[in-house]
């Protein structure tokens, strides 16, 4: 069925544009009705012009699609848009985030391998490997992000994967991706990049030596909090691995939310380049407030690891993390003195939300585990979205004053 990818293939006119370019047009097919805006196919399926056409689409000898659960023009044009942002050879799409990295799993790994777990990813990858692969005869180890020795001393022979997100949530921890990369590659495994903070706008880790990339694009390739869903990118040799198990178990992209999604890459460059304005102006003054103890963000040049972020992005993300004076108690009253911003623990929006991981996101952690992580009971996340970053500023001052 490989040659079902053709319909993904980027138009020769877009070979060497620029990321921009790629972002607004990678992925449409001009069609006889010459629409401007991309088409949504919402069908379940497609029909054959002959019963052999039927016979040679489904033995993929002819190209064209078959069932939206294998190939859609519409998830196709946002794979293809997604993997030309990414510098990847091919894209596939997933209902989810999770589904996303489950497919990853399940594709490139076999009972009785061996995978390293950054300790700082998003809770329910924790969950994932714990709860269920382990069951499966996955052996699994946790690393601190930052730590290089700690990689390379965990890796073992049978060791497939090693999976990352950088920056970490909430701390901003970030790990040098190249570093890791070269480290996976002698060790003979892959590096798998969760890029869902970052987006390939502000961080390309296939061209840093990843070998795959995945992400929720319910958060900042959405953008606006309507749609789950997610992808995977790489290059086509791990792809088609990928694509044979979401084809076969399911947890595939709706053309609805593909469409949302494809619309949402246009504006993302410009929607990341205000996020991490905004977050970098709070993040400045948040550092210089009475009552705030500590800021964590990579555009600090307090950052520990600030050097490394100038080097391996082109923008510093939308979360800023930050203690407290007071504890649990100071946090949750900053909290609830605001009036604008959302009390969630959703990201990637065009609206501004704040959170207390230590009794949300990591909540079910034990005290001595959220010690080690460094998730204290003042620690306050915001991820910025795009309202007046002088509103955002007052709805903070809000919360200072509470405390
Ligand atoms: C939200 C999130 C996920 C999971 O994505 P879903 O779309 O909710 O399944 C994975 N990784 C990170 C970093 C996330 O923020």
């Amino acid at each position: 069925m490989t040659d079902q990818w053709d319909a993904g293939r980027l138009d020769s006119d877009l070979e060497g544009v620029g990321f921009d370019t790629l972002a607004v047009r990678a992925g449409q097919h001009r069609t006889p009705e010459a629409e401007h805006s991309e088409a949504l196919f919402l069908t379940s399926s497609y029909v054959f012009r002959t019963a052999a056409d039927a016979a040679g689409r489904f033995a993929g000898q002819t190209p064209g699609n078959v069932y939206s659960r294998y190939t859609n023009p519409t998830v196709r044009a946002f794979e293809t848009r997604l993997a030309a942002m990414e510098g990847a050879e091919q894209a596939v799409a997933t209902s989810t985030g999770m589904s996303a990295l489950l497919a990853v799993v399940m594709s490139l790994c076999s009972a009785g391998d061996h995978v390293l777990v950054s300790q700082s990813v998003f809770g329910s990858t924790i969950s994932l490997f714990e709860k269920y692969f382990k069951r499966f005869g996955l052996q699994v180890d946790y690393v601190p992000l930052a730590d290089l020795a700690g990689w390379k001393g965990g890796l073992k022979a049978n060791t497939k994967l090693l999976i990352v997100e950088s920056p970490s949530n909430p701390l901003a921890e970030l790990v040098d991706i190249r570093a890791l990369a070269d480290i996976a590659h002698e060790g003979g495994a892959m590096l798998v990049v969760d890029n869902c903070f970052s987006t390939p706008a502000l961080q390309q880790p296939l061209k840093l030596g990843a070998d795959i990339v995945f992400h929720s694009a319910t958060k900042f390739i959405d953008g606006q909090g309507r749609c789950m869903g997610g992808a995977v990118a790489g290059r086509a040799e791990q792809m088609n691995e990928v694509v044979g198990f979401l084809r076969t178990a399911g947890p595939t992209l709706s053309p609805f939310n593909a469409w949302v999604f494809t619309k949402g890459l246009e504006t993302l460059k410009l929607r990341m380049r205000a996020h991490c304005e905004s977050a970098q102006a709070l993040a400045e003054w948040l550092e210089h407030q009475d009552g705030v103890q500590k800021v964590h963000y990579a555009g600090l040049p307090s950052h520990p690891q600030h050097e490394l972020a100038k080097r391996q992005m082109s923008g510093f993300g939308a979360v800023v993390s930050f203690e407290v004076e007071g504890g649990q108690e100071g946090a949750w009253r900053f909290i609830d003195a605001t009036r604008v911003i959302s009390i969630t623990t959703n990201l990637g929006d065009s609206k501004t939300t704040i959170a207390h991981p230590a009794t949300t996101s990591h909540g079910r952690l034990t005290p001595q585990e959220r010690e080690a992580a460094g998730i204290r009971d003042s620690l306050i996340r915001v991820a910025v979205g795009l309202e007046d970053v002088a509103d955002l500023q007052a709805d903070l001052a809000r919360g200072l004053a509470a405390l």
